[in-house]
């Protein structure tokens, strides 16, 4: 009994009271609830509960924002994305209609926003933190607004439950959910709702909400940089690097400063104070200079740790390969940067060459501001032309990349190919995925050595 709780619903006060004291009378040590404190299962049962339970996973969001200052930079984020931010709710924002206590929503995102900010040590201002909370596949960094999230994660949950709830109460008639549906299309400028197979999908009602915001933020972007820069962080490869698992002894932990600047790079905020760079030019805050920088400091040994990551990728393919081969160049100099020992398609041997251009290089922002990629196609068409001379002899892979992360259009089939072949010789069904993010991690690495290496005398590339 005194496990139980007494609670009256309906009648008057005066008769709920009677009620309970004759219940009191029989079974003294039941305790009497209140309707706020109501709840089954971790999720508040009225209505009028919401507010608190929400506050209440606010205030413990509030103390683990201040202790996750203590960690590295790299893995407190990651444990704020995967499992801190809205996952410590999501199971509430589905249980209940929690977007009716919006200002208690509001409350816990800023808590969220705050801990991105003092973790990433960088300032997000009201656009910053807009596109930070799209998840990465739509340019951000995956630390979801709850707010936001809230009304797509009930619906999803109340369409996923309806078959059940109907076999459970044959006669309440199933929870009518129109004017829920209303306010999403309302809040999704009019997007159609999910397919009927699709609506117990979060994902299916959440996409409309992160695709309008995502347009939006792109429509309001004045200059070609930053319509670059969205567009490149939209690709699906651009944002690997915030789902590699930051560990230092698989070499995947970007250290505190490398970290920011990728973050910082990413939102377009502030990623130095303007300087003058040893090379003479004028470094304005979003540090962009000193990615196209003719000094350049990060450059050769990001070339050479993709190379690198290439050569052991195939290895584990079982394909060995060496870099910077010798006897392969052609008259005027050139050779590639790796070639396999072994054929690897049509009896030929594999010969490659990687290069990392920069998304917002001035010579690139006129194509790279309209189509994510742009300037990593272009650099490979160059590649196929200065590599004509190997037609016949090798099959030749031009692999370009871009500083904002997004990949060639031939670097994308070259790179899941050599994925596909580790899985089947290994059997992890991950390694492109996890091939993927080491690149991912190289780029952002050599980004913040250039940034970096804008000023005299303070050069680092740190490869693990
Ligand atoms: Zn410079």
């Amino acid at each position: 009994m005194s496990k139980c709780e007494i609670f009256v619903s309906g009648g008057t006060a005066e008769e709920q009271e009677a009620a309970i004291k004759t219940f009191l009378g029989l079974f003294p040590t039941v305790s009497v609830a209140v309707a706020e404190d109501l709840c089954l299962l971790g999720a508040p049962l009225m209505k009028c509960g919401i507010k608190s339970a929400v506050q209440q996973k606010t205030e413990v969001m509030r103390l683990i924002a201040s202790r996750l200052e203590l960690i590295p930079k790299h893995q407190a984020f990651s444990l704020l994305k995967c499992s801190l931010s809205a996952p410590k709710v999501i199971h509430l924002l589905r249980c209940c209609p929690s977007f009716e206590a919006r200002d208690s929503l509001c409350e816990f995102d800023e808590v969220l926003r705050v801990s991105l900010e003092s973790i990433c040590n960088v300032r997000l201002d009201t656009t910053a933190w807009r596109q930070a909370s799209l998840p990465v596949r739509c340019g951000g960094l995956g630390i979801r607004r709850v707010e936001e999230l809230s009304l797509p994660a009930y619906l999803a949950s109340i369409h996923a439950t309806q078959g059940l709830v109907s076999r459970l109460l044959p006669h309440q008639g199933g929870v009518n959910v129109s004017d829920h549906v209303a306010l999403w299309r309302y809040l999704s400028d009019d997007a159609s709702p999910p397919l009927p197979e699709s609506r117990n999908s979060q994902r299916a009602w959440d996409t409309p909400y992160c695709m309008a915001e995502q347009a939006t933020l792109l429509h309001e972007a004045v200059d070609p940089t930053t319509k670059a820069r969205l567009l490149a962080s939209a690709t699906p490869e651009s944002g690997y690097w915030t789902h590699a698992l930051p560990s230092s002894s698989i070499g995947n932990l970007l250290d505190d400063e490398s970290f920011r600047i990728a973050v910082a790079i990413r939102l377009g905020a502030p990623a130095s104070s303007d300087h003058r760079c040893r090379c003479g030019s004028d470094v304005t805050a979003d540090g962009h200079h000193g990615l196209s920088c003719k000094f350049s400091a990060g450059r050769r040994p990001r070339h050479d740790c993709i190379n690198d990551i290439l050569r052991r990728a195939l290895g584990s393919a079982g394909i060995p390969a060496r870099t910077e081969p010798r006897g392969m160049h052609h008259e005027n100099g050139t050779g590639p940067d790796g070639i396999t020992t072994f054929p690897w398609t049509r009896g030929l041997c594999l010969a490659w060459d990687v290069t990392v251009v920069d998304t917002v290089a001035r010579s690139y922002l006129e194509h790279t501001s309209v189509k994510a990629g742009a300037a990593a196609d272009q650099a490979e068409a160059e590649k196929v032309l200065k590599y004509s001379f190997l037609t016949g002899r090798y099959e030749f892979a031009a692999v370009g990349f871009e500083t904002f992360g997004s990949f060639g259009t031939s670097a994308k089939p070259f790179v899941n190919e050599i994925g596909k072949r580790i899985s089947l010789q290994t059997g992890e069904i991950r390694s492109l995925e996890y091939l993927k993010q080491n690149i991912s991690l190289a780029i952002q690495r050599g980004n913040a050595a250039s940034i970096i290496g804008t000023v005299e005398n303070v050069v680092s590339f740190n490869r693990k």
